[in-house]
């Protein structure tokens, strides 16, 4: 019997950066009266309050039951039904210094491979205080570009040849800290052992739940992807292609669950 139903929130319950579709909306609700839910994406908080809280008609009871995790599970956000609001639970933040080496690394590399583009919407380093994360296009691409900015991302890097150079370019520079491809157009570099896997066991320790009580949704699951972690700790999952998919399987442990 599952007790946690966790997604990816890009490219699974939402488009790239885009909010949450109206469908999901509803939905989300319904299985937060059955379930524990977390959403688990590598993009900051402030992107959930837009993408999902914005949009969520819930109730304090329903919120209550809602676990938020950006960068990865580094942070973890929880609605304090009393206050009505959302208070930060941890946050496992870099040092300045440790930001300021990743900065410099990330300018060599994109340097050295001839990577800048010339044209981009916001800021292409963006400091997420426990990620630090490069976006080939800016962090505002879709926000200000809307659809035609998503078309952009996808078109950017379709084989992940480009995220794979700066990623095999970085490696060695940062050897303390880890790095790897994000969504489409983004490189993150974390602490060492910061993937969605991280995350989940920070909450299934602080739910006291076992991997078998949990289910994962996610767009990234094949090797190599952002939420392939998951899977490969050994909890269930189910790979979605588009957050139409996931309405479907929502509505099947509305069902079932
Ligand atoms: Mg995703």
């Amino acid at each position: 019997m599952k007790q946690l139903i966790a997604f990816d929130l890009d490219g699974t319950l939402a488009p790239s950066k885009t909010p949450i579709p109206d469908k999901m909306a509803q939905l989300i609700p319904k299985l937060l009266d059955k379930f524990q839910v977390c959403i688990m994406s590598g993009g900051k908080f402030q992107l959930f309050e837009t993408q999902v809280i914005a949009r969520l008609n819930a109730s304090p009871e329903q919120l209550d039951k809602l676990h938020l995790m950006p960068t990865c599970g580094t942070r973890y956000y929880r609605f304090d039904p009393k206050k009505s609001k959302w208070f930060k639970v941890y946050a496992e933040d870099f040092t300045k210094e440790e930001k300021q080496k990743i900065i410099n690394a990330i300018k060599q590399a994109v340097t050295a491979l001839d990577m800048w583009e010339k044209k981009t919407w916001g800021e292409e380093i963006e400091d997420r205080d426990s990620q630090i994360s490069y976006s080939a296009l800016g962090q505002d691409v879709v926000a200000e570009l809307g659809e035609k900015g998503v078309g952009l991302k996808e078109a950017w890097d379709p084989d992940n040849a480009k995220k794979k150079a700066l990623v095999d370019y970085l490696v060695p520079l940062l050897p303390e800290f880890e790095v790897r491809a994000g969504g489409l157009t983004t490189v993150d570099v974390t602490k060492q052992g910061i993937d969605k896997a991280y995350g989940m066991k920070k909450l299934l320790t602080r739910l006291k739940l076992k991997k078998e009580q949990v289910l994962f949704i996610g767009d990234r699951l094949q090797e190599g992807g952002n939420d392939y972690p998951v899977k490969a700790l050994g909890i269930d999952t189910i790979e979605v292609a588009h957050w139409q998919e996931t309405a479907e399987a929502i509505e099947k442990l509305l069902i079932s669950g």
